[in-house]
């Protein structure tokens, strides 16, 4: 077994049980991509198991702070069935769900989602590349299913020195799916769409949104950054009479179309809209359109607190339309997922957008990722998803 030698000072972070080492933490040890390596404090106390990443940044990864824990395939097994037992308890109303949610399930770089009968992977780290086999048998074996689809064709792989990989890991066919989410139809493609192909992380607020809708009685409704129309789909179940959708992804807009019609409503209350979001809401304003509820949920505009600056810009300017855009006692449903934007700061980013738009009123709600994607209370970067339901006074 490889040992690594931290600098002095440099496990407090591990012994608050937060699972990531960076590379300038190290004062010596090495190891290969992914291997087991035990990792001792300046002085030789054990502080984890780990996996050994060398090209990245976060060069170790912690599996366990238990000394006497082996780190082998039963190990996996556990950590698995502990992940899949959470979302038992958790109610779901979907078929849908994210069973493995990374460091948050104790096993970092790994996202595992069901969508149905088939599960999706996606192997971000060289510690759970090197497991791949034993983690592939324990999901298919836990779950009963036999249908596994590699997802692992994120940027993250890049920083890990890993090639991109996708394709099935079990079972085959076909890769488009049909899911339930609430009383909704879905689609998707498993190999095609973003991530692992659909946005799970949303489902809850997609939910919450149809209610609010229908409660305030929102009949015109915009949704910027729609990717498939989730929230479109909510939004006429909801009771919508007009809703607009807006993506720059051609593929994503021709499937919000067909999942309005899936799920029985009217097309000719939907539009859908291949452009800018940005462009769109400038040109919305200069016809003086207006609408009764808007949905903001952009892309990653900071993926770590190193981008914050320039994200924030970005995040005020959308929000600070969408708020001109809105009717007196409209909604605004805004998110951000970044990891490096925190639910405070996104506050003050909207507050900001609001205060240039001349416009006040009450938040509402403030949300977050359906909690079958965890936060812990060790790991602060999981909580990367938070959302502001406002409505101008
Ligand atoms: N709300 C969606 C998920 C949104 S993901 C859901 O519930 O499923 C973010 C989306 O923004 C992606 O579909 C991406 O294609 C789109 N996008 C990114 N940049 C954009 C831009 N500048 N204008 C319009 N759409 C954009």
């Amino acid at each position: 077994m490889k040992t690594i030698r931290l600098r002095a000072g440099k496990e407090r972070s591990l012994l608050k049980r937060h699972p990531w080492v960076f590379e300038s933490s190290v004062h010596k040890g090495g190891g290969d991509s992914g291997e087991t390596v035990r990792v001792e404090s300046s002085e030789g106390e054990f502080l984890c198991w780990a996996a050994f990443s060398p090209a990245s940044q976060i060069r170790l990864r912690a599996w366990s702070f238990d000394e006497s824990e082996r780190i082998d395939a039963a190990f996996f097994a556990r950590r698995i069935e502990r992940a899949i037992a959470l979302r038992a308890r958790l109610a779901i109303d979907s078929d849908a769900v994210r069973l493995v949610h990374g460091e948050a399930d104790g096993l970092p770089g790994l996202v595992v989602d069901r969508y149905g009968d088939t599960l999706v992977a996606q192997f971000g780290a060289a510690g759970v590349e090197r497991w791949k086999k034993p983690i592939c048998a324990a999901l298919l074996e836990q779950t009963g299913l036999t249908r596994l689809y590699e997802r692992s064709d994120a940027s993250v792989r890049t920083l890990e020195g890993l090639p991109e990989s996708t394709g099935w890991l079990a079972g085959e066919g076909a890769t488009e799916l049909t899911i339930r989410e609430h009383a909704w139809r879905l689609t998707l493609d498993v190999a095609e769409g973003h991530k692992t192909g659909y946005y799970l992380d949303q489902r809850d607020n997609r939910r919450r949104f149809a209610e609010v809708v229908r409660h305030y009685g929102a009949k015109r409704v915009l949704n910027c950054f729609c990717y498939t129309g989730g929230f479109s789909v909510a939004a006429l179940a909801g009771g919508a009479q007009e809703v607009t959708s807006i993506d720059s992804s051609a593929p994503a807009l021709a499937r919000a179309n067909a999942h309005v019609e899936l799920n029985g409503f009217d097309a000719a209350r939907h539009t859908a809209l291949d452009a800018d979001v940005n462009k769109a809401l400038r040109e919305f304003i200069r016809e003086g359109r207006r609408f009764d509820a808007i949905v903001l949920d952009p892309p990653k505009y900071a993926p770590t607190s190193a981008h914050a600056e320039r994200a924030a810009r970005a995040y005020k300017d959308i929000n600070r339309l969408g708020l001109q855009l809105l009717e007196p006692g409209g909604l605004l449903f805004t998110f951000s997922c970044s990891g490096g934007i925190s639910p405070d700061l996104f506050h003050k980013i909207v507050a900001g957008a609001g205060l240039d738009a001349g416009v006040d009123g009450p938040i509402l709600e403030r949300v977050g990722a359906a909690p079958d994607h965890p936060q812990t209370i060790c790991f602060p970067e999981g909580e990367y998803l938070k959302g502001l339901l406002l409505m101008r006074a």
